[in-house]
């Protein structure tokens, strides 16, 4: 088969823009060449099913193509990640330019499915994931895969396909199916393939990272510390975790190792215990604040993120107080804030005491107007500070402005060469908003 062009559109999470190097990946050791949309002969797409309003862009998106197909210029549809996983089948029975749908745990499989769609033109192909527990993961061992990806400074690896939680609100369960860890040997070849290429900085990905290993005899405090251990390697992150599962000797490992970013997300998804059992988060809120607190008290300079929803079926005022209350005592650096969006298929969309949905954005709006203050408080007692920054691209408005990261996760603009791109530089804090950091090379 001759060389193909083929491009990559990706809507939603970092597990979704992972699932995008995948796909590049697996193409590019084809031989076939990553191009623009309007050059393309395939357009991969990948999204989160997690967000309806992510679902809803997807659907969108796909649509779209009935003009160039109508106009003859026809290329090659493919939907793939867990987004395929829960609207494939419609959208194969929708879309007749849609040729190719693959679940998560199919990526793998792509290009022999796409090289059978050009011999067979007629065919289309699906590939969603029917055992939960079958993966068909990329072949790094198999001489010539180099590992293509978005930003040459920063990666991902993902270190656990799926998860067993079953929050009652969440469909990624039923879209990338049980938890199963990826074996450490995978992981520590893809990191050094990613090392030796100039990646500065990996986060280590999964739905729930601290689980990681029970399935295989392993856990994740061990992984992190050989990650951190490596030759080269000068950042270390991970995401996501769940409070249950983030145990001392985790806060331990973040603690001992200098390569490992003094920075959490640790989603509390409410402050209200009565709604943390209905969600089947198994803590209370006194035990998230534990944790919380050792970590603190072990990570001096720790920034710390949380997930947090509002308007779950039967939240009272009290509980959504509860939640408030919760962000003015731990005080965040940030909150993923969302409003209840109920997804087929999970236990709470047919939960009792559905809330309208006007409520739940009041309640979103005013509990983003707290956040907003306590983060602009939080990012202007920053100011005067200096703190080693990983320059990773152009800020995205204004000339010659640079952005990078603080270890803790903040974001920070300044002005700069590019010749700075992928370096450390240091940086003094000059001023602050609520949403990055501006700053003096020094
Ligand atoms: S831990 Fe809960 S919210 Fe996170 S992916 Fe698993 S089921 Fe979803």
């Amino acid at each position: 088969m001759t060389a193909k062009k083929f491009c990559v559109k990706v809507y939603g999470c970092q597990m979704n823009v992972y699932d995008a190097d995948r796909v590049r990946t697996v193409l590019s050791s084809r031989g076939w060449e990553e191009v623009s949309e309007d050059e393309a002969d395939i357009v991969m797409i990948t999204g989160c099913s997690v967000r309806a309003k992510a679902e809803q862009k997807v659907w969108s998106e796909l649509g779209l193509y009935d003009v160039s197909w109508q106009k003859n210029q026809r290329p090659l549809v493919a939907l793939t990640g867990c987004i395929a996983q829960r609207i494939g089948e419609k959208a194969l029975n929708r879309f007749p330019y849609v040729r190719l749908v693959a679940g998560p745990r199919h990526i793998g499989l792509l290009p022999d499915a796409i090289e059978q769609i050009y011999s067979h033109p007629k065919s289309r192909i699906n590939l969603l994931d029917t055992d939960p527990r079958e993966f068909h993961s990329l072949n790094f061992d198999s001489d010539n895969i180099t590992i293509k990806r978005e930003n040459k400074y920063k990666a991902y690896i993902t270190i656990a396909h799926g998860c067993d939680n079953f929050c009652t609100y969440c469909i990624v369960p039923y879209v990338r199916g049980r938890f199963v860890s990826r074996s450490p040997e995978e992981i520590f070849s893809e990191a050094e393939m990613l090392i030796n290429d100039g990646v500065k900085e990996i986060t280590l990905l999964g739905q729930n990272v601290n689980s990681y290993g029970k399935d295989i005899g392993l856990n994740f405090a061990w992984l992190l510390e050989k990650i951190a251990r490596l030759n080269g390697i000068k950042r270390v992150r991970f995401v996501t975790s769940l409070p249950q599962d983030f145990t001392e000797d985790i806060i331990n490992v973040m603690a001992n190792e200098e390569t490992v970013c003094p920075s959490l997300n640790l989603p509390i998804q409410s402050g209200s215990d009565r709604i943390l059992k209905l969600m089947n988060r198994k803590y209370s809120y006194a035990e998230y604040l534990e944790k919380i607190n050792l970590t603190r008290s072990k990570i001096p300079g720790l920034g710390l993120t949380t997930d947090l929803i509002v308007g779950f079926p039967g939240e009272t005022d009290e509980d959504f107080n509860a939640s408030m209350n919760a962000l003015r005592e731990i005080k965040f650096d940030l909150v993923h804030s969302a409003a209840y969006s109920e997804r087929d298929g999970t236990p709470a969309a047919t939960m009792e005491g559905a809330l309208p949905v006007d409520l739940r954005l009041k309640r979103l709006m005013t509990l983003n107007e707290l956040q907003d203050k306590i983060t602009l408080e939080l990012n202007q007692e920053l100011t005067g500070k200096i703190f080693e920054v990983l320059v990773d691209g152009p800020a995205p408005k204004g000339e010659n402005l640079l952005q990078g990261r603080t270890p803790s996760d903040k974001v920070v603009i300044f002005e700069g060469s590019k010749k700075l791109l992928g370096e450390f530089v240091n940086v003094e804090i000059t001023s602050a908003e609520a949403w990055c950091l501006h700053g003096v090379v020094k």
